[in-house]
C-alpha cells in the first residue's frame, strides 16, 4: 500500500489517496491499474487527478472521516469525475444539511448539496485489492466522525486526533466529554507504534499522544 498527503484548501485538509502499489500479475488483468481510493478531497484537483493519472490508479470510492465542509468541499467534483461512490457514517447528514451555512460561515465557494452515497458501519471492513479498511466510529469532534485503520498499518484520524491536540468541539453536535471517550476507548487501545495522518498538519503515532497529547493526560 502507498499513499499521497496532499495539503488542500484554504484549511489545508490533509487529502489522501492511498492505493494497492503491490498489483502482481495486473499487466494481463487489469493493465497495471492499481485499486484505491481517497479521503476527504479538500482541492488540489489537478494536482491529485494528475497523481491518480501518472500511478494508474483505478480510483474505487471516496472516504470521508467526516462531512465538515473543508473536507467534502470536492466530494461531487471526484464523484463525477471516476463515477465512484461517497462513503461515509450516516450521522453525518446532520452536518450535510449544514453544509451552505458552513460555507458562508467560513468562505467557501458553495458547490451544491452532498449526499452520501454508501453508510459506514462501525468495525464492518470494506475491502478492495490489496487494502483492508476497517472503519472505527470515533463520534466528538462530529457526531459521525471516523477514523479509519488501514491494513492494520496506518490510522487515519480526521479531526479527532491530532499531533498533540484533539478536534474541536464547539461546533454542529460536537461534544467534548464524547471525543475524549472516542479517543481513549477507541484509539488509545490501538498499538504504540501505530502511525497516525490526522485531516490537518503532521502524522504522529498512538504511543506519542498517548504520552504527550495534554488531553489525554
Ligand atoms: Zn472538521
Amino acid at each position: 500500500m502507498k499513499f499521497y498527503t496532499i495539503p488542500a484548501g484554504p484549511f489545508e485538509v490533509n487529502t489522501y489517496i492511498v492505493f494497492n502499489d503491490n498489483v502482481d500479475n495486473a499487466e494481463e488483468t487489469k493493465n497495471g491499474r492499481k485499486e484505491g481510493f481517497i479521503i476527504d478531497p479538500g482541492g488540489q484537483e489537478n494536482k491529485i487527478e494528475k497523481i491518480i493519472k501518472d500511478e494508474n490508479i483505478d480510483l474505487k470510492f471516496i472516504l470521508n472521516t467526516h462531512c465538515h465542509i473543508d473536507h467534502v468541499i470536492m466530494d461531487n467534483y471526484f464523484k463525477e469525475k471516476y463515477g465512484i461512490d461517497i462513503i461515509a457514517a450516516k450521522e453525518e447528514e446532520y452536518i450535510l444539511k449544514n453544509l451552505e451555512e458552513q460555507a458562508e460561515y467560513l468562505g467557501f465557494e458553495y458547490t451544491g448539496d452532498v449526499f452520501i452515497d454508501r453508510y459506514l458501519k462501525d468495525g464492518e471492513i470494506i475491502e478492495i485489492e490489496g487494502i483492508k479498511i476497517l472503519p472505527i466510529f470515533t463520534p466528538g469532534h462530529s457526531p459521525g466522525s471516523v477514523s479509519f485503520l488501514v491494513n492494520d498499518k496506518h490510522l487515519f484520524s480526521g479531526d479527532t486526533l491530532f499531533k498533540n491536540t484533539i478536534g474541536r468541539t464547539d461546533i454542529l453536535g460536537g461534544s467534548s466529554e464524547q471525543i475524549i471517550s472516542s479517543i481513549k476507548n477507541k484509539l488509545m487501545v490501538l498499538d504504540d507504534a501505530l502511525k497516525v495522518y490526522p485531516g490537518h498538519g503532521e502524522p504522529t503515532t498512538i504511543g506519542y499522544e498517548r504520552k504527550f497529547n495534554p488531553y489525554l493526560i
